[in-house]
């Protein structure tokens, strides 16, 4: 079933950072992850240094070994599993994607029939978008990810300001 690809880009900016896995991309995602990429919502960052081993199942996650074959002079990424010993892994795994908010952001705001510049006024946490229409008159439209912890208060404080 074909999902709404916003859908999976919204519940990750509850994570801090927002990133996708490769194994969150795989399958039938992966044309969502490619429309999302044109549209400049998500961008390709540095390859992660950890895996999971895909061979025994048992969650082992474990940094990356990177061996050169002496052969060929290539370079192979391998897992060291305490579980199955060295398993080589594509790095095609390690790879992940960041949602790029202010673009995510501006939009939202372009969706909401808005204006303005979306601002951010708490890092990584709140941005104030702009105006948008609302019951008739232009209201503030603010925007906050990752309302947990350290950063809730700062959220409250600047709203209320
Ligand atoms: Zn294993």
């Amino acid at each position: 079933m074909q999902r709404d690809p916003l859908v999976p880009v919204l519940l990750r900016l509850d994570n801090d950072p927002p990133l996708f896995l490769a194994r969150d991309v795989e399958g039938e995602r992966v044309s969502w992850r490619d429309r999302l990429l044109s549209l400049g919502l998500i961008q390709e960052v540095a390859p992660t240094q950890f895996a999971v081993c895909g061979e025994c199942q048992q969650g082992h996650i474990r940094r990356v070994r990177w061996l050169t074959d002496d052969r060929t002079g290539g370079v192979k990424a391998f897992l060291p599993c305490s579980e199955c010993g060295p398993v080589q892994i594509s790095p095609d795994q390690l790879r992940r994607w960041a949602v790029v908010v202010p673009t995510l952001l501006e939009n939202i705001l372009i969706a909401a029939g808005g204006r303005g510049n979306p601002t951010e006024v708490v890092s990584g946490h709140l941005w104030h978008l702009g105006s948008v229409p609302w019951e008739g008159r232009q209201r503030d439209a603010y925007f906050a990810r990752c309302p947990f912890h350290k950063s809730l208060g700062s959220i409250h404080g600047a709203l209320m300001t």
